[in-house]
C-alpha cells in the first residue's frame, strides 16, 4: 500500500517535473517516510499544474499551428510555465510559454522569422533598412478601437449562446460588425506573432505587446502584415471579413494578459 503511494507520488512528481530529491536530513526520524510522501503530495497539490508537458505541446500547437519541437517545464517561473519550442510551416520558430495553471498561452517570442521565398526579380530593388522597434519606454500603454468608424458590438465579452451549436459558451472577446474590407488596425504597437489562417478564427492576426498583453484579430478577409513584423498603434493590419467560424462580416477582437483573457472593453476604456 505504502509502496503504491510512493510510486504514485513519484509519478506525480515526474508529471509535474519537480524532483523528489530532498536534502539528506539525519535528524529526521526513520518513520518520516510517510510524512515525506504526504508532504510531497501536498507540495504537488500546491503547484497543481493542470497540464502535463504533452498537454502543453497540444495547447501550443492548437494556438499556433505547426509542430512542437521541444518542451520544458520552467519550475522557477511564477506562475509555473512550460516553454514549448514551435516551428510553423513557413519555417518560423517560436517559443510559446504555456501557463501550467490556466493551461493558456501566456506569451510567445519569435526565435526565427518566416523564411521568405526569394523573388525572381530581374533587378534587385534596394532593401529598406530593417526598422528598429521603438524603445519600450516610448511605447504607449493604452489600446485604441481596432475598427475605426464602427463602434457597435454585436456580441460582448462573457457568456453567450453559441451561434453554431446553440449551447452556452464563454465568449472571450467582442464582435464588431463592419463591411467586408473595412480596415482593422493594431490596437497598440507590438510584434506580430501570427498572421495566417487559423482554423475557426479564419484569417487571423496576433500581436504581442511585450508586457504580457496579447491582442487577437479574427475572421479577416485580407491579412496585411506578416509574423515577425513590428506594427505601430493604428497601423492597418487586416481587412474585416467573415472567414473561419463566422456568421457575417465582423472583427472578433480579444485580449489576454499573462495568458488570462481580459475584457477588451475595459482595456479600450469603454
Ligand atoms: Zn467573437
Amino acid at each position: 500500500m505504502l509502496k503504491k503511494v510512493i510510486i504514485s507520488a513519484f509519478a506525480m512528481c515526474m508529471i509535474y517535473a519537480i524532483t523528489t530529491e530532498q536534502p539528506a536530513n539525519a535528524a529526521e526520524p526513520p518513520n518520516s517516510l510517510a510524512a515525506e510522501v504526504a508532504e510531497l503530495r501536498s507540495l504537488a497539490s500546491t503547484i497543481t499544474p493542470q497540464i502535463s508537458n504533452l498537454h502543453a505541446r497540444e495547447i501550443a500547437t492548437e494556438f499556433l499551428g505547426g509542430t512542437a519541437i521541444s518542451s520544458q517545464f520552467l519550475s522557477d517561473s511564477n506562475p509555473p510555465m512550460f516553454a514549448v519550442e514551435m516551428q510553423t510551416e513557413d519555417g518560423a520558430k517560436y517559443t510559446l510559454y504555456v501557463d501550467a495553471i490556466s493551461a493558456t498561452v501566456a506569451k510567445m517570442t519569435i526565435d526565427a522569422p518566416p523564411q521568405v521565398v526569394p523573388q525572381a526579380a530581374p533587378q534587385a530593388a534596394p532593401q529598406p533598412a530593417p526598422q528598429a522597434p521603438p524603445q519600450p519606454a516610448a511605447q504607449e500603454t493604452t489600446f485604441i478601437w481596432p475598427v475605426p468608424g464602427h463602434y457597435r458590438i454585436s456580441s460582448g465579452y462573457g457568456n453567450r449562446r453559441n451561434p453554431f451549436t446553440g449551447g452556452t459558451e464563454f465568449h472571450r472577446g467582442i464582435d464588431i460588425p463592419a463591411p467586408t474590407g473595412t480596415a482593422v488596425v493594431a490596437a497598440r504597437s507590438g510584434w506580430v506573432t501570427l498572421s495566417r489562417w487559423n482554423g475557426s478564427g479564419g484569417y487571423m492576426v496576433v500581436i504581442s505587446h511585450g508586457d504580457g498583453f496579447i491582442s487577437r484579430y479574427a475572421h479577416n478577409s485580407v491579412l496585411l502584415v506578416s509574423a515577425g513584423q513590428w506594427v505601430n498603434q493604428g497601423d492597418t493590419i487586416a481587412q474585416v471579413g467573415s472567414t473561419g467560424m463566422s456568421t457575417g462580416p465582423h472583427l472578433h477582437f480579444d485580449m489576454t494578459l499573462n495568458g488570462q483573457h481580459v475584457s477588451p472593453l475595459e482595456q479600450l476604456g469603454r
